[in-house]
């Protein structure tokens, strides 16, 4: 990958951020064919002590693209299948919706997904990438310049790399996008998040309980120890900080108090991580040899698990153009391919944005009439068992075909087409 000539590096594609979502992306262009150098600080070391707090539920079409990528084999010991989601109305509403549990069995499969710890699972992404890449350079992008012809990025340390495209996964603050010239679509919304984990008295027997309450909600989702659970609890900006601000017996007791009788006696809660909530969509999801991947184009509140799930999607898609695009010999970041990009991954993105902040909003007011939908909708779901079906398979996979290489390991992937 080496330019004798300039002694710079060049690649095909340059993926900026060693995040689950970059990673991934890095290894699927690589699996295609693709030059590819991975460009961001290494991810902290997973060092087999308990879980951190935040864990990823991954749908069964994000753990395919994993085994196709050869890092599934790596995460099983560390992953818990997700067989059972309930949803519990715990709102004080006099429109109280019915419980509702969604079953896998129902679909057929064995679960929803698996709950890895996300330090776990970037640890084995980029185990895997440093072994299959050419190019792992643990630095930052401090600046890129784009012209017609390629993308020139000055890294952290000093040294250079050019670039047809550039795969832009660096977060939230993505510099790819700023650099790009992409604006973006923000909502705030007055909730944070806590992440951490927790023992309790009962197995959790695969099941996630999402309690739904005024202002946000509580999850519990189960991890390879039956009687651990990772925590998600979404409330109003001021509760999440008297909740940060007590000590984990108070904080227990607390949750103990939430969950009621679901999981048993709470105890040993892990440390605590606050996050905010809101909203960020990307304007373009492509444009000037950029193609965004991950946060750096849609962020979400933590609800329904389908934040990193979308971002694998987007590695997987990007994975398919830049195929295509190698194949017909045409160049990676060539406006026609990043057309293509942005159109396959629009409706999965929108669709996913718009129903998450609909789903949040829902548990924001206090008006009777939304309230009201809300509860007919489970109602329905509750009673039929074919709309709660087509509403879990919804739920799974985007609207549109799913990326080649998230197709199940008994289809054959095809790639670019
Ligand atoms: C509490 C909580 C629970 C969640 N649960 C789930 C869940 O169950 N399922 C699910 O699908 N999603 C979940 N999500 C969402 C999921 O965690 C995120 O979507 C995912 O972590 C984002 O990954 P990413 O790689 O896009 O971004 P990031 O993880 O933010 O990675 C960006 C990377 O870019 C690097 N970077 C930044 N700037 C530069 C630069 N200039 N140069 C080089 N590198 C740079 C950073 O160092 C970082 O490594 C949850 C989120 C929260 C907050």
């Amino acid at each position: 990958m080496n330019d004798l000539k300039t002694g710079e590096l060049h690649s095909d594609v340059a993926v900026v951020g060693a995040g689950p979502a970059g990673i991934a992306a890095a290894l699927a262009l690589a699996h295609v064919g693709a030059k590819v150098a991975l460009v961001g600080p290494a991810p902290v070391k997973f060092e087999g002590a308990r879980p951190e707090t935040r864990t990823a539920a991954l749908l069964t079409s994000s753990v395919d693209f994993l085994k196709r990528l050869e890092v599934w084999d790596a995460l099983i010991p560390h992953a818990a299948p997700l067989k059972v989601i309930r949803i519990v109305d715990a709102s004080r509403s006099l429109l109280r919706s019915p419980d509702i549990t969604f079953r896998a069995s129902e679909l057929g499969l064995e679960a929803f997904g698996y709950n890895v710890a996300n330090t776990v699972l970037v640890d084995r992404l980029y185990a895997r990438a440093r072994a299959v890449l050419p190019s792992v350079l643990s630095t930052t992008v401090k600046e890129i310049t784009l012209s017609q012809r390629e993308a020139r990025l000055e890294l952290g340390d000093d040294t250079c790399l050019s670039t047809q495209l550039v795969a832009g996964a660096d977060g939230r603050k993505s510099v790819c996008r700023a650099a790009a010239g992409i604006e973006v679509d923000t909502k705030l919304y007055d909730q944070g998040a806590i992440a951490t984990s927790f023992r309790h008295s009962l197995p959790h027997d695969g099941t996630s309980t999402e309690l739904h309450r005024e202002l946000g909600s509580v999850t519990s989702v189960p991890t390879p120890d039956a009687f651990t659970s990772s925590l998600i609890w979404v409330a109003s900006t001021t509760e999440i900080e008297e909740l940060m601000a007590s000590d984990d017996s108070g904080f227990a007791v607390v949750l103990q108090s939430r969950l009621g009788d679901v999981l048993g006696i709470v105890s040993d809660v892990g440390p605590r991580a606050q996050f905010p909530v809101g909203g960020l969509s990307a304007k373009q999801l492509a444009h000037n040899r950029t193609a965004l991947v991950g946060e750096a184009a849609h962020i979400m509140p933590p609800i329904g698990a389908q934040g990193l799930n979308l971002g694998l999607r987007d590695a997987a898609a990007l994975a398919d153009c830049v195929a295509g695009a190698l194949r017909r010999g045409q160049d990676p970041g060539s406006q026609v391919v990043l057309s293509s990009y942005a159109r396959a991954r629009k409706l999965d993105i929108l669709s996913r944005t718009v129903g998450v902040d609909l789903l949040n909003r829902s548990l924001l007011t206090s008006l009777p009439p939304i309230q009201a939908a809300r509860g007919l909708v489970l109602a329905g779901l509750n009673a039929l068992p074919p709309l709660r079906r087509m509403v879990m398979r919804a739920g799974l996979a985007p609207p549109a075909a799913l990326p080649s290489l998230m197709r199940p390991m008994t289809e054959a992937p095809n790639l670019g087409a």
